[in-house]
C-alpha cells in the first residue's frame, strides 16, 4: 500500500534522532520512516518567549505557527475530508 510519497512496510514506525540547537539555530528531530530512506525534519522554538506571540515550527522546511500546525494536524488526525 502506497501513501503519498511512504511506504507502509514499516508499520508506521518511525525512527526519532533529536538534536540540540547548533548555533544561532532551533532544536530539531529528524523524522525517518522505519522502512525506507525517507525524512524530513522538524524544527522548533525551544520556550515561547512571549505567551502572547505563537511560536513557529518548521516541518519539512516550511515554517508555520504552532497554531497553524495545530490547526491542520488536528484536521488531518480526525480523518478531515477534503474542503
Ligand atoms: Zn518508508
Amino acid at each position: 500500500m502506497k501513501i503519498g510519497r511512504g511506504c507502509m512496510n514499516a508499520v508506521g514506525r518511525l525512527r526519532l534522532t533529536y538534536r540540540k540547537a547548533r548555533k544561532g539555530g532551533m532544536p530539531s528531530v529528524l523524522v525517518r520512516c522505519g522502512d525506507c530512506a525517507n525524512r524530513f525534519v522538524i524544527s522548533y522554538e525551544p520556550e515561547n518567549p512571549d505567551p502572547i506571540t505563537d511560536q513557529f515550527v518548521e516541518i519539512a522546511g516550511v515554517v508555520a505557527t504552532i497554531s497553524e500546525w495545530r490547526k491542520l494536524f488536528r484536521w488531518v488526525f480526525a480523518g478531515g475530508e477534503h474542503p
